[in-house]
């Protein structure tokens, strides 16, 4: 039986993306092998990465003068591939502080170039995102770097931060494809996978062509975009399951409508959530403020340590897995990407409201 899956990544995947990749994973499409056992070289896997990638820029609307790489090493490599890249020792890059994985990007980037923090949620405990009125990029900064949506603590910005002339650097490993954004205001979007797209090992990297080619000497060449820009993603071997999967993931995505259709979708899967967060007066409750609540991941309190325990294990009893916060800060934490059906949003609701009449 397969359970609702809140986990914030790796994270539950269309179960017709699971059905078409069990269906062929003998043969794959004819070839009297699995899709894994092929060569990265082959023309039909050229062509299967060829597709993944054309689909991709037509979901997002990728301007042409952008290059989409299928790189490893997670987002987390690109906290370090980055500053490589697009700095040097001598520049200065803008962050914005808004949680755990911009503290992390933060952390990261000052082995690497000066590090200027342009804003720091930290008065708010990170349950709040800087006004945009008061973003000052630093002139002449390399870039601009945040976290449009924080996984861990589930907030995310409402705006899209003017960078002035900077190019603008996002990690949208958990909001990718979840509505659509206008990919020319950004110099730069990356995003492991294990949210919203496939399987962990994957991150998909998004640049325009002037970042390229600036690589700092010493950048490890799997890193380096020009490198990997000039040989399609291939400069080795490529996670070639991975893309696979988010190839599927793209197809299915298409036929959801796109970007449109379930930025729709998420965004009354979300409000139904909250609002059955905030009616519970009392016993449920939002850590985050109104204005920047995430669509993705919604973390929500009860009154005590002892409910949570007993909210996670009877969900998980009723079906409903992975509910527990993230281990930083407790709680519970549903997260909620495109996969997971409106379905599994109202089952959970109606468990969340049984819950309450039986302990509120
Ligand atoms: C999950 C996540 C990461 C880390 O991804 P890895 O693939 O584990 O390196 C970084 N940033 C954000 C916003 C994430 O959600």
């Amino acid at each position: 039986m397969r359970l609702f899956n809140f986990a914030a990544g790796p994270a539950t995947l269309p179960l017709e993306v699971l059905e078409k990749a069990k269906s062929e994973l003998l043969d794959w499409r004819g070839s009297g092998m699995s899709v894994m056992e092929v060569s990265h070289r082959s023309k039909a896997f050229i062509m299967l990465a060829e597709r993944a990638e054309s689909d991709l820029r037509e979901l997002m609307g990728i301007p042409t003068q952008y290059k989409v790489l299928f790189l490893q090493g997670g987002a987390t490599g690109q906290f370090t591939a980055i500053p490589q890249n697009l700095a040097n020792s001598e520049s200065v890059a803008d962050y914005i502080n808004t949680g755990a994985w911009s503290k992390k990007a933060i952390v990261e980037a000052k082995r690497f170039c000066k590090v200027n923090v342009l804003a720091d949620e930290a008065a708010s405990n990170h349950s709040t995102v800087p006004a945009a009125s008061s973003l000052k990029p630093t002139p002449g900064a390399a870039y601009l770097h945040y976290t449009p949506n924080e996984t861990i603590g589930g907030v995310e910005f409402p705006y899209v931060p003017d960078s002035g002339g900077t190019p603008l650097v996002a990690d949208m490993s958990s909001t990718i494809l979840s509505r659509p954004i206008d990919v020319s205001r950004f110099g730069l979007i990356y995003a492991g996978a294990q949210k919203n797209i496939g399987p962990a090992g994957l991150v998909i990297v998004i640049v325009r062509d002037d970042l390229i080619g600036k690589a700092r000497a010493g950048t490890p060449l799997i890193w380096d975009y020009a490198a990997m820009a000039r040989e399609g993603s291939m400069l080795n071997t490529p996670p070639t399951f991975g893309i696979y999967i988010a190839g599927l993931v793209f197809a299915w995505l298409k036929r959801q409508g796109g970007v449109t259709a379930i930025g729709e979708r998420n965004r009354i899967k979300a409000e139904k959530l909250y609002a059955a967060i905030i009616d519970s007066s009392g016993f449920y409750s939002s850590p985050v403020a109104p204005d920047c609540r995430s669509w993705m991941n919604v973390p929500f309190t009860v009154p005590s340590p002892d409910l949570e325990k007993a909210f996670c294990a009877e969900a998980a009893k009723a079906g409903l897995t992975n509910l527990e916060g993230h281990r930083s800060v407790g709680g519970m934490r549903a997260s909620i990407y495109n996969a997971m059906p409106v379905e599994g949003v109202e089952t959970l609701i109606a468990f969340m409201g049984y819950f309450q009449r039986r302990y509120g």
